[in-house]
């Protein structure tokens, strides 16, 4: 059920026309006062194929808030530094259930969080890249913008972040006073929050992660083992999208991690990657026009890995 080249272009078009949102509908979060100043009118999709091509359309260009979209790459750079032994023994693979910021899980489960892609997983992935590589964001924004060459932290919204960031710290100040933090609970605060302000377009996002899709291997080559990219799919389906995963899964049916700046990473295996960004979000911080589109973009290519 590929559309094939020609139609791929015009099936992105498509949900640009059907997708982009004419009304403020949703939220934006209230911790990054930088968010809330994105036109809500904003809606683009990229597609990379494992072949080299890249699809674009709408926004696609325009650079936005990666956000939690960073976590892929930094457990991506954590499992390829350790093969995942370390680490895993530090933070769990199981869907949380629970919102991406929360507290009270953390404390229950005696300091080992649910999985790397809430808040507190990603912490300890700092954590561990901290110790493996030193300065951690800053090897999540080399791995980000290795096959562009374009992506930065924003410093203005890494700055506000950074000053209302109350509830990263207490989950880090938890951890390490549950004996699952090394380093500084502020330093791996800094380092989280860094890496969740590099902005980039929709196409640079979907060349990134394109490793994901293809065994491991990306644009410029080999990013993780074949082995780790399994691995990281598995853990996008089942924990990318928060409490909102299985019903993800049952609407979409792909591989995906979202950020509450509004952009999702859905990977199709063995395809391509995809990238779409509109900035509303639904009550779990999911992109509500992205989401829409990607079960559209799902059904018609028949790209559900199910
Ligand atoms: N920087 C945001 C936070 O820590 C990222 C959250 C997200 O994208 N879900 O709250």
């Amino acid at each position: 059920a590929d559309p094939g080249r020609p139609g791929l272009g015009a099936l992105l078009e498509d949900l640009v026309r059907a997708h982009r949102p004419t009304r403020a509908l949703g939220s934006v979060p209230g911790s990054i006062p930088h968010l809330a100043e994105v036109d809500h009118t904003r809606f683009g999709i990229a597609v990379a194929m494992a072949s080299g091509e890249v699809f674009e359309a709408g926004d696609a260009a325009v650079p936005f808030s990666v956000q939690s979209i960073s976590k892929v790459f930094s457990l991506a750079l954590a499992l390829g530094h350790d093969g995942g032994s370390g680490l895993w023994s530090r933070v769990h693979r199981e869907p949380s259930g629970t919102a991406f910021n929360s507290l009270v899980q953390l404390e229950a489960e005696r300091g080992i969080p649910r999985n790397p892609f809430i808040n507190a997983g990603a912490l300890v992935v700092t954590d561990h890249l901290i110790d493996a590589v030193g300065d951690a964001s800053g090897e999540v924004l080399r791995l980000l913008a290795a096959p562009s060459g374009r992506g930065a932290v924003n410093e203005d919204a890494f700055a506000a972040e950074l000053a209302r960031s109350g509830r990263n710290l207490a989950l880090a100040h938890l951890l390490a006073d549950l004996g699952n933090l090394r380093n500084p609970a502020d330093a791996v605060v800094h380092h989280y929050v860094r890496q969740c302000s590099v902005e980039m377009s929709c196409a640079d996002v979907a060349r990134a992660g394109l490793f994901l899709a293809d065994d491991g291997v990306g644009p410029g080559g080999r990013v993780v083992s074949p082995a780790v990219a399994k691995r990281l799919g598995a853990v996008m389906l089942t924990c990318g999208m928060y409490d909102a995963a299985g019903e993800f899964a049952y609407r979409v049916g792909l591989p995906s991690k979202s950020g509450v700046g509004g952009g999702i990473l859905a990977i199709v295996p063995g395809v391509c990657a995809v990238c779409v960004w509109s900035p509303r979000l639904d009550a779990h911080g999911n992109s509500i026009a992205g989401a829409a589109a990607l079960a559209e973009l799902a059904e018609r290519t028949g790209w559900s890995i199910f």
